[in-house]
């Protein structure tokens, strides 16, 4: 199961991540951005489009948790999502 992360400092509110995966994210009014950490409900070939079609790449596939930061390797998949220059 992949758990998902969003830099709300950095979201916008373009809501291409609700369109792309509507059982994980969802628009609260037109800037706030609620969604399911755990992303139970959407396969991960789903997550990473809503991932890479965020316009700001505020969305991380397979987060690593603050309490698991320096307890082993993280999973590096998240790593690879091709940036815009
Ligand atoms: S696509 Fe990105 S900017 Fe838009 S709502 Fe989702 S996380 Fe925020």
């Amino acid at each position: 199961m992949a758990r998902i992360a969003v830099d709300l400092n950095r979201c916008q509110g373009y809501a291409q991540c609700a369109f792309l995966a509507p059982e994980i994210f969802a628009m609260h009014g037109d800037e706030a951005l609620l969604y399911d950490p755990e992303a139970d409900g959407a396969p991960r070939e789903k997550l990473d489009r809503a991932a890479a079609a965020c316009p700001v790449q505020a969305v991380l596939v397979d987060a690593v948790e603050p309490d698991d930061a320096g307890t082993g390797a993280p999973d590096a998949s998240a790593e690879g999502v091709s940036r815009a220059r």
